[in-house]
Parts: structure tokens; C-alpha cells; sequence
């Protein structure tokens, strides 16, 4: 049987841990894990940070740096080999999806898809009023600070989420098909939601997410099943939430567990407690 963790990050994400990788596979080895996939958060496009709005760390902590692709690949190579016996280790991003990059983003994809074997493919940062854009899980503050309908008016503010998703999986499925896409913890908007009390997703946003479920199906993607929300104080919850979970079965779509590693100690969380769920 296999027993995967489709979800893991690095040193190189910089807001994580500074441990080796293989005591992250080592770890994975130790619980039973048969398979487990490397997605790095991928270099953002150079540019970025001319749009970019929010604390600096937020950008600064985000992503592997563009000089250090190389490395990162050599170091998903090395414990490729190494492991080999014990573990299929898959190599991977996580890319971030921005709506103003996209030529560069595909360009970028393109360039990787020999080495890639799997993509997962995230919405951390959103439009916002000024025609820049911010982080939405960075922390509380810097969301209610860029995005305020989140205290009165959220719905608003998952309206624009869910439909830049939409546009991220509309962008996915124009890039070439020779790797597994999958696409990220699609309900981290709610990331905070003990911390703003945030209501459940009213009937639009319903719709919203019942569009973009069919949509992710009828590309034959993947959906991430993340259970780092569930150690969150403020969250608590698996990304997608169950009900979402519950109506995705049931159009028969594939789920991959993801820990979303940052550190050692990640691997492999609320893994039975995920499973018993899908
Ligand atoms: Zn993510
Ligand atoms: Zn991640």
C-alpha cells in the first residue's frame, strides 16, 4: 500500500527549519511512508517585489531564492539516490500562484518540467485595493491590514480568493502535462478564522466551490489535503474543510495527503486522522 506525503518543504523556504533533508526522509522512512514528494516553494519571479505589499519577512521568508535552484535540485537528487531502497522520494514545487506572472511563471514551469515530477500549485498572496498584492497567511495582522472586509464583510474577501483560485486552475491547465498538478490547500483564506470568527462559506462562495472542484476534476488534478491548519491556534481545521472534503468524494476526485512540512517534526502530521477522512 502506499503511504504518501505529497507536501514537504525545506532549508530552502527559508521560514522553516534549517535541518537536513535527510532527517525530514528519515523521519518520513520511520512512519511507514512509502512515497514522499519535495515541494520547495519555487523562486518568485523577479519582478515581484515591485507588486509585492506586506511585511518584508513575508516576501523575504516565501520562496527558495532564483540562485539557489540549483542546489535545492542537487540536494532532492542526492537523497533520491541515497534512500532509494527505503523510499520513493518525488521531486517537486510548490509554486505560488500570481496572477500578474503568469508568462513568467509557465516560462519558469516549462524550463523545469524534465526534473519535475510533481507540482503543487498555491494561492498565498491576493489582489488588493491598491493593484498590489499581499500575503494572506502571514499572520493576522498583515491580513486584516490589506484586506479589512475580513472583519466585517468576509465573504468578500473569500469571493476574491475563491476566484483567483478559479484563475490559478485556469492558468494550470495551460501548462504541459508530463507532471501530476496538484493544487493547493484550497480554503487557507481561513487560515485565522478562530482569530476573526470567521462564519462558514455562505451560499456563493458555495457555488464558487463547487465551480472550482469541477474544475480541478475535469483537468484531471489533484487536491492537496493539508493537515497543517490543524496545529494552527487559529485554525484547526484540515485544508479543504470537510465538507469540502465530503463533496469532492463524492465527484470521485483524488486527494494526496500533504503535511506541509517546515520542519522535521511536521512530517507525517494527523496523518491517520486524514486518511480516515478521504
Ligand atoms: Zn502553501
Ligand atoms: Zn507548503
Amino acid at each position: 500500500m502506499i503511504k504518501k506525503d505529497g507536501h514537504t518543504h525545506t532549508r530552502f523556504s527559508h521560514h522553516g527549519s534549517n535541518e537536513p533533508l535527510d532527517d525530514y526522509i528519515e523521519r518520513a522512512i520511520s512512519l511507514g511512508f512509502t512515497e514522499y514528494v519535495v515541494t520547495e516553494h519555487a523562486p518568485l519571479p523577479m519582478t515581484f517585489l515591485n507588486h509585492f505589499t506586506g511585511p518584508r519577512e513575508a516576501h523575504d521568508g516565501s520562496a527558495m531564492l532564483a540562485t539557489e535552484l540549483a542546489a535545492y535540485q542537487k540536494e532532492v537528487k542526492r537523497v533520491q539516490i541515497k534512500y532509494a531502497d527505503h523510499i520513493q522520494i518525488k521531486s517537486g514545487f510548490e509554486l505560488d500562484y500570481l496572477a500578474d506572472y503568469e508568462t513568467e511563471l509557465r516560462q519558469f514551469i516549462i524550463m523545469q518540467a524534465d526534473w519535475l515530477d510533481e507540482l503543487v500549485i498555491s494561492v498565498h498572496f491576493l489582489p488588493t485595493q491598491d493593484g498590489l498584492v499581499a500575503p494572506i497567511d502571514f499572520d493576522p495582522d498583515t491580513l486584516a491590514k490589506y484586506f479589512p472586509e475580513i472583519e466585517n464583510l468576509p465573504q468578500v474577501v473569500f469571493e476574491n480568493y475563491f476566484k483567483i483560485l478559479q484563475k490559478s486552475v485556469r492558468f494550470a491547465a495551460t501548462l504541459p502535462h508530463d507532471f501530476v498538478i496538484r493544487i493547493g490547500h484550497i480554503t487557507l483564506i481561513r487560515k485565522y478564522q478562530k482569530y476573526f470568527n470567521l462564519p462558514k462559506f455562505d451560499d456563493d462562495n458555495q457555488l464558487r466551490i463547487d465551480d472550482l472542484l469541477r474544475q480541478i476534476k475535469d483537468n484531471h488534478f489533484q487536491l492537496d489535503f493539508n493537515t497543517a491548519g490543524l496545529s494552527k491556534p487559529y485554525n484547526g481545521e484540515t485544508y479543504p474543510t470537510l465538507d469540502i472534503v465530503r463533496r469532492a468524494s463524492h465527484l470521485g476526485m483524488t486527494f494526496v495527503y500533504g503535511s506541509d512540512a517546515h520542519k522535521v517534526s511536521d512530517v507525517g502530521q494527523f496523518y491517520d486522522a486524514a486518511v480516515s477522512d478521504i
